[in-house]
């Protein structure tokens, strides 16, 4: 079988490289055909010897996963379908606005973290997608919307806020933002990536020492009774030591906070009284809150609090001096919007391997 590429960071090509016996600037010379050249064919990359050339299309490939729908909403937000071995489909959204533009992409197929107002979570969980499949969602994205790193600005910021829980596997996402990051990739500085999380605590910590990116977290309540009925995963992972792990998160980088992603249900989290004790929780907290009406889908028991106690709810936010924007809902004619992402599970059988161990996954590097 031949190797895909695609997905190795920088010092793992060049390890390839140096198994073949070829010099470290290879690897550079193949990265920069990939992704500032958009290239997939070896056989187009000049600046190789032929007998190289002819080797690499041989023993290896550069393969992103086969997109199968696009879909354009009426505010001009984008959507992919993406087939991925195995059968199963995930989603990739980009998000033009005035001053930048956003792709969301997602880490797994499905999940497993079964958070009650989320429409992935009906799907149940298949796998974790590997850093080719990731970072596969870019390279597509770039190709689909012309953008070049050093071409116009198309892309300005990536936010893992797709399907899957991107910290149940980080080993592949961790790959996929160095990638991101890398000049010779697509060059985005580290606070333009954004990893949101519902909260893995251990892994929160490693990311911390690995790749330090901007980071959101899905609170969503500002107590833990509640929040457990809502993100199932609180139970594990307490909304107290979550506090201290986002503390330590930022502590050693001066200008950095912590989103923190609030859904608005009604009649559920959206009281005045809850904005005050979120209010009470993040006072001495470097945050930023970022309130995301709900957007339903089939089958939800939820509904999106009117528009007037999102605004009281905010205001009590602001009086208490806490940066807070409410998302705009983006794209949800398209069923494009944030827990609208369904993608195509059909094999559900793993779910409840996983679930039973979720942060002790084996680090698969591989597809
Ligand atoms: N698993 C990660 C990232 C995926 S979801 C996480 O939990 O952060 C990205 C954001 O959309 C999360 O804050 C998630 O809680 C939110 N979300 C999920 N379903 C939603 C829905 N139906 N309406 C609005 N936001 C939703």
């Amino acid at each position: 079988m031949r190797v895909n590429l695609l997905g190795y960071p920088r010092r793992e090509m060049e390890a390839f490289f140096a198994k073949l016996g070829e010099a470290p600037f290879r690897a550079s010379q193949v990265l920069k055909w990939v992704y500032h050249s958009g290239v997939d064919d070896f056989h187009a990359m000049t600046n190789l010897s032929k007998p190289l050339r002819e080797r690499l299309a041989e023993i290896a490939s550069i393969e992103a996963p086969e997109i199968t729908g696009r879909q354009v909403a009426s505010d001009g937000t984008h959507k992919w379908l993406m087939q991925v071995a195995g059968g199963n489909c995930m989603e990739t959204v980009y998000i033009p606005e005035v001053d930048r533009g956003t792709l969301c992409i997602s880490s797994q197929v499905g999940c497993v973290l079964n958070c009650s107002f989320c429409s992935t979570a009906q799907q149940g969980f298949n796998r974790n997608l590997s850093a080719a499949e990731i970072i596969g969602q870019v390279w597509l994205a770039c190709r689909e919307l012309g953008h070049h790193p050093n071409g116009p600005r198309i892309i300005t910021n990536v936010v893992l806020m797709g399907m899957g829980e991107p910290l149940l596997n980080f080993e592949n996402v961790v790959r996929a933002m160095e990638l991101m990051m890398d000049d010779l990739a697509l060059g985005l500085g580290r606070r333009r990536i954004t990893l949101s999380t519902a909260g893995i605590i251990p892994a929160l910590d490693r990311l911390r020492e690995r790749c330090p990116v901007s980071l959101a977290v899905s609170l969503h309540a500002p107590d833990d009774e509640l929040r457990s009925q809502l993100v199932p995963l609180n139970r594990k992972y307490p909304i107290p030591e979550l506090m201290n792990a986002c503390r330590r998160y930022v502590a050693h980088s001066p200008k950095s906070q912590v989103t923190f992603e609030y859904v608005m249900l009604s009649g559920v989290n959206d009281s005045p009284t809850h904005a005050r004790k979120l209010a009470r929780l993040l006072r001495d907290m470097p945050a930023k809150v970022n309130l995301i009406p709900f957007n339903p889908f089939p089958g939800t028991p939820y509904q999106r609090s009117d528009p007037e106690s999102i605004d009281s709810f905010r205001q009590i936010l602001l009086e208490a001096g806490l940066v807070t924007i409410t998302r705009k809902t983006r794209g949800d004619d398209i069923d494009a919007a944030c827990g609208q992402l369904v993608g195509r599970v059909t094999d559900r059988t793993r779910r409840s391997l996983r679930l039973r161990a979720p942060d002790s996954e084996p680090a698969s590097h591989h597809p």
